[in-house]
C-alpha cells in the first residue's frame, strides 16, 4: 500500500517562544511571500496525482499573519482541487486571534498544538509564561470550533514526573501524544534535555500501563499507532515507514528538504519548487540519495529484526543528522522501538494464545468477564472510532 503524500509548508523559522530544548527556531529566518505560496502549487500541480495532505509547520507558522493564510488558503485549495488537498496546522497557539481562527475554522483545520505537563512542568521547559500563552490561544480555537490536540516533549528532567503529567492529560480530557525530547544539533550541550533511548522505551511501557488502566477515559495516541503497527504489519505513521518521497518540506525560500526537521540545513536542500522539479530531478539531489542510502542500510542491518516490517529502522533525520550527514546507524531511539514492540507483541500472544486472566479473541469476541483490558481492548477501542 502507498503511503499517503505530505507536503509540509514552513512559513518561517521564526519563533516568539524560546523553549529550552528546541532546535528548530531562527530568529533571523524570512517569512514566506504569497508568491511563494503561488510556486508551490505549480509545482504540485504536476508532481504526483494522489491525495496530498498539507502541514504547516515551523518555527511557528503563524507568524505569517492572518492575511497569509486568508491568500494562501483559497490559493492552494483552488489550484490544486483535483489532488483534493486536507491542511492541518502545528503551533503553539500564542499568535492565534479570533480573526486568524475563523480563517483556520473555514477550512477545519485541525491544530497540533505543545504542552508538556502542567502549568510549572510546561514552563520549566518552555520558558515562563508559555502554558498561559498556549491555553488562551486553545480557548480562542476551541471558541471558534478547532479541533486541538496537544504533544507533549518528555525531556530527560520532566520523565520525572510522568505520573504527574499522565494525570494532568487525563483529567483535562485531552488526548495525550508524546515526543521524546532530541539531542539539539545547535547546542553546545546536545543532551542537556535530550531523554535516552532506554528511559523513552520505559516511558512506553508505563503509558501502555496506565493506558490500559484507564481505557475510555484518555487516548494515548503512541500506544495506538504502535500496537496499529503490530496488527498490520505495516508502519502508521512517518518514523515507521521509509518516508522518502511520501514527505516533502518547503522551507521560506521555496527550498525543498525531505521532512521540517532538516529545514535550515543548507546540505539537505534537494530543489526549489520555483524550477518545478519532478520526482526523477529531486531524486539526483544529495539529500535523496542519503536517505535512499538509509533504506538500504536499514534492510541490511535490521534484516534480522522481527519489527523491520513495520518500523523500517525509525527516523532518518534521527539516524543522520547527528552524524553529520553519514549513515552509520539506524535511529538512536532503536531500543525504545524494540522494547515496547517486544511488550506488545508478547502481550498480544499472550491474549490471544494463553491463558491467564487476561482477555482473549478477535474482534467479533466480546471481551471475557472480569478480564483486564489488555491490547486486544486498544485495537477494538480504535475499531470502533
Ligand atoms: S525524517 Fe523523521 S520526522 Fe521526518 S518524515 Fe521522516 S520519519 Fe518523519
Ligand atoms: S527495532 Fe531497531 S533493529 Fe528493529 S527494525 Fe527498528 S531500528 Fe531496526
Amino acid at each position: 500500500m502507498k503511503s499517503p503524500f505530505h507536503i509540509m509548508i514552513i512559513p518561517t523559522l521564526g519563533c516568539p517562544s524560546k523553549c529550552h530544548y528546541c532546535w528548530s527556531s531562527d530568529e533571523t529566518s524570512p517569512k514566506m511571500s504569497i508568491e511563494t505560496v503561488r510556486e508551490i502549487t505549480e509545482w504540485l500541480k504536476d508532481y504526483r496525482s494522489d491525495q496530498v495532505t498539507i502541514t504547516f509547520h515551523g518555527g511557528e507558522p503563524l507568524l505569517a499573519g492572518a492575511e497569509f493564510y486568508r491568500q494562501a488558503l483559497p490559493l492552494i485549495s483552488g489550484e490544486l482541487a483535483h489532488l483534493k488537498p486536507t491542511f492541518a496546522l502545528q503551533s503553539n497557539l500564542w499568535l492565534l486571534t479570533p480573526e486568524l481562527a475563523q480563517v483556520l475554522a473555514e477550512y477545519r483545520i485541525p491544530i497540533g498544538s505543545s504542552i508538556d505537563g502542567p502549568e510549572e512542568i510546561t514552563d520549566a521547559q518552555r520558558g515562563k509564561g508559555y502554558f498561559e500563552k498556549t491555553m488562551r490561544g486553545y480557548e480562542i480555537a476551541r471558541a471558534n470550533g478547532l479541533e486541538v490536540r496537544f504533544i507533549c516533549t518528555f525531556t530527560n528532567r520532566s520523565v520525572e514526573e510522568k505520573e504527574a503529567i499522565f494525570n494532568f492529560f487525563l483529567e483535562r480530557g485531552f488526548p495525550l501524544k508524546l515526543h521524546p525530547a532530541l539531542p539539539s544539533l545547535r547546542s553546545e550541550d546536545p543532551k542537556e534535555w535530550a531523554l535516552e533511548p532506554e528511559e523513552y522505551g520505559q516511558l512506553l511501557v508505563y503509558l501502555l500501563d496506565r493506558y490500559l488502566e484507564n481505557l475510555g477515559r484518555i487516548e494515548v495516541m503512541n500506544i495506538n499507532d504502535l500496537c496499529k503497527c503490530i496488527f498490520t504489519r505495516r508502519g502508521t505513521v512517518c518514523t515507521f515507514v521509509d518516508c522518502m518521497g511520501t514527505t516533502l518540506a518547503v522551507g521560506p525560500d521555496g527550498s525543498i528538504y525531505p521532512c521540517y526537521r532538516f529545514i535550515g540545513m543548507p546540505e539537505y536542500v534537494m530543489g526549489n519548487v520555483r524550477d518545478r522539479p519532478t520526482q526523477e530531478d529531486l531524486a539526483q539531489s544529495e539529500a535523496w540519495k542519503l536517505m535512499h542510502a538509509f533504506k538500504e542500510y536499514v534492510d541490511r542491518e535490521c534484516a534480522g529484526c522481527s519489527h523491520i516490517k513495520y518500523c523500517r529502522g525509525g527516523c532518518p533525520y534521527n539516524a543522520i543528522a547527528p552524524t553529520d550527514g553519514e549513515v552509520r546507524g539506524v535511529d538512536p531511539h532503536c531500543i525504545a522501538y524494540k522494547r515496547i514492540f517486544d511488550e506488545i507483541t508478547d502481550r498480544l500472544n499472550e491474549e490471544m494464545y494463553g491463558s491467564g486472566d487476561m482477555e482473549m479473541g478477535g474482534f467479533g469476541f466480546p471481551p471475557r468477564k472480569g478480564a483486564k483490558p489488555g491490547i486486544m481492548s486498544i485495537l477494538r477501542t480504535m475499531a470502533t472510532k
